[in-house]
């Protein structure tokens, strides 16, 4: 056991808006880049969140029913903690072959170029990466990504973008005293005027 340690804002599963398939969502906490327009504020920073280990979230993912084929790390920015997610990729693959996307902001050719170890570990592991931060002056309806700078790269080959490559929309997760939503907003903006409409009825929301 590496016991190396993590720092994720949340977990959800099943979620069928980020990637191919049915998977499992990882929220990687903390953002070195401050994108105008960022979607998840509440995950650039690198204290808070939970803490966790490799062998846990590895642990967590793998007990996680078949109809679950994929994992998804966002955030926040993955190749912020590659090395360690490269661990927990390795380690669920153990036990059955998951599909692996990340989202990055830093462009596939920067994290070629210029990644450090961890990351370039990640990147040979993943099956699709989305990169390039989200721009909200270019806003679009396409699949896995919230604006037309952001380019699906399919790595492994094992994975085809869908055709149309529209926006698979956003899930709705509601409970007793919380809603909250994951995927990429239809419109930019679109989380603010979706918590003015609840505001009010005494209903919280939280993206995931
Ligand atoms: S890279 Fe993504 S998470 Fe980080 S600030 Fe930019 S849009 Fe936000």
């Amino acid at each position: 056991m590496s016991g190396t340690e993590l720092s994720i804002s949340r977990f959800a599963s099943p979620v069928r808006t980020l990637g191919p398939g049915v998977r499992a969502v990882v929220w990687v906490r903390g953002c070195p880049l401050r994108c105008p327009g960022c979607i998840a504020v509440e995950d650039l920073d690198f204290d808070g969140g939970i803490r966790t280990t490799v062998e846990a979230l590895a642990e967590q993912i793998s007990a996680l029913p078949a109809e679950v084929t994929g994992v998804t790390f966002s955030g926040g920015e993955p190749m912020a903690q590659a090395a360690a997610l490269a661990e927990v990729v390795d380690l669920i693959r153990a036990g059955r072959d998951w599909s692996v996307l990340a989202y990055s902001g830093f462009t596939l050719d920067h994290l070629t170029r210029h990644g450090d170890a961890g990351q370039r570990a990640l990147l040979e592991r993943l099956d699709i990466l989305v990169d390039g931060p989200y721009v909200r002056a270019r806003h679009a309806d396409l699949a896995w990504r919230g604006s037309d700078n952001q380019r699906v790269h399919l790595l492994s080959g094992r994975h085809v973008l869908p055709d149309p490559d529209t926006s698979a929309g956003i899930e709705f997760h509601v409970e007793a005293d919380s809603v909250t939503f994951v995927g990429v907003p239809p419109v930019p903006g679109f989380r603010k005027s979706f918590e003015d409409a609840v505001r009010g009825e005494g209903v919280v929301l939280s993206p995931e």
